[in-house]
Formats: C-alpha cells, sequence, structure tokens
C-alpha cells in the first residue's frame, strides 16, 4: 500500500471514531486509536506514523525488538498488546509504554521484578476473557479482583485500565454486550480506588470489524490492524 493510501485510511478510521464518538455523546478526544502493526515492515510502521498514527500496538515480542532496533517506532508511543510469556518481559518491561496484555499473577509477579531491576514503573493494563473463550489469553473474569488487588500493592507496575479481545465479529453489534461488560468492569474497579489512584484512565477494546460499537459503549483505546493495512497474510492472523 503507499503511503497515500495509507494517510487516507487513518484518516478515515479516525473520522468514524469520531462520528461514533459524538454519536455516543463522547469528546472524540477521549479515544485513541493504535494502530495494530504486526507483520508490518519498519517502512510501512514509519509510514503510519507519519499519516497521523501517535501509538503502535506490537504482538510479537521479536518483531518488536526488531523495529526498535531500527528505531521505526520513532515519533509515536508503543505499546505492547500480544500474549507475553514471563520468560520474555526482560524484552518489553521499560521498553513498551504500555504492556496492555497482562492476564496473570506469575506474569504480573514477573512484570514487577524485571520493572523493579530497572528501577522503572511498568504502566500495565489487565487483560480480561471477558467471553469467557478457551482458547483465548485474558484473565477469567472471577480472577480480576484479585489482579487488581495484587497489582496495587507492587511497586513498580501502575495499573492503567483494562484491555479485552472479544470474538472476531462477523455482525454489527454482535460484542456490544461484551463491551458493555467490560466498561461495567472498569468503572466498578475505578470507583473502588481511593482518592490518590486515579491512574486508571484506559479501556482497550474493539479492532478493525468492531471499533464504532467499542466507542459507542466507552472503550478509550481501539486497536486497529486491517483497516488501516489491508488484510495479514494468514499466519499473522493467529494471535
Ligand atoms: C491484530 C490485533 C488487533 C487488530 O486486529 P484487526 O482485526 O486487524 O484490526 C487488535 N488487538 C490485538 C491484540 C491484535 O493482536
Amino acid at each position: 500500500m503507499d503511503t497515500m493510501e495509507l494517510k487516507h485510511r487513518i484518516a478515515a478510521v479516525q473520522e468514524k471514531i469520531a462520528a461514533a464518538a459524538r454519536a455516543a455523546g463522547r469528546d472524540p478526544g477521549e479515544i485513541t486509536l493504535c494502530a495494530a502493526t504486526k507483520v508490518q515492515t519498519d517502512d510501512t510502521i514509519r509510514a503510519a506514523i507519519a499519516g497521523g498514527i501517535k501509538v503502535c500496538g506490537e504482538n510479537r515480542v521479536q518483531e518488536m525488538t526488531a523495529h526498535l532496533a531500527a528505531g521505526a517506532y520513532e515519533g509515536a508511543r508503543l505499546h505492547f498488546i500480544g500474549h507475553l510469556q514471563t520468560n520474555k518481559v526482560n524484552k518489553v518491561v521499560g521498553k513498551a509504554e504500555l504492556i496492555q496484555s497482562v492476564d496473570s499473577l506469575h506474569l504480573l509477579q514477573a512484570v514487577n521484578a524485571q520493572a523493579e531491576k530497572l528501577s522503572v514503573v511498568q504502566d500495565i493494563l489487565l487483560e480480561v476473557n471477558i467471553a469467557g473463550e478457551e482458547s483465548k489469553g485474558g484473565c477469567p473474569v472471577g480472577e480480576l479482583p484479585r489482579l487488581v488487588e495484587a497489582a496495587q500493592a507492587m511497586g513498580h507496575v501502575r495499573l492503567r485500565g483494562l484491555m479485552a479481545i472479544p470474538p472476531i465479529s462477523h455482525k454489527p453489534g454482535a460484542n456490544r454486550p461484551y463491551f458493555s461488560a467490560m466498561r461495567e468492569l472498569f468503572v466498578d474497579i475505578k470507583g473502588k480506588m481511593s482518592d490518590n489512584q486515579t491512574d486508571m484512565t484506559c479501556l482497550s477494546m474493539g479492532m478493525s470489524g468492531d471499533y464504532e460499537d467499542a466507542v459507542a459503549e466507552g472503550a478509550t483505546l481501539v486497536r486497529v490492524g486491517t483497516a488501516l493495512f489491508g488484510p495479514r497474510p494468514p499466519m499473522g492472523a493467529a494471535r
């Protein structure tokens, strides 16, 4: 895809986000477009940033490391959005500004330990398996309170919000109940936090097929790949 085409697509997605926000009585400025850059080249990522992308979301540690080495993310912020193994946290903590995909106590502890080692505080989201899908990442809804409590007690992670990846939707509106349930969890956790913990600002949900629905239900960050970059080869489609 050439640079102009990419720029047009970015603008089109941003307009749809803004329209969905206004329709829901929300300020479009509350919503961040995160470009899901998995399988894209350094040049495509640079073109996306030149075209207005301010946040890149990367899935795979190896790709992220290579893009970082090439300086491809320059001019944008970097989030990690993919499944993270505890033995790879040292490649992500302190490099990605936000790790969106923390989904177990084990991983939370590993991230905190690595952040402590680097003397940094790592911003994280807790990923929730909101649809209760067998083969998916994300913590079960029932485990969320325990993870929230654990994160709050740790000195080197800062809980910024929640993330979810509901089923790929082919029907408009199909995921709205999941998005709405996520919003309830988000509001509930925020409400339970003491006054000095107002760091919970990010509700990451919505992808190419359903980001407008997610915005209507309260998303503050949407992760969009295909609608910006076109279809990925089948290998890249796996999470
Ligand atoms: C690939 C990916 C996306 C974007 O998916 P599209 O359907 O291509 O927009 C969003 N979130 C995560 C975690 C992803 O892996």
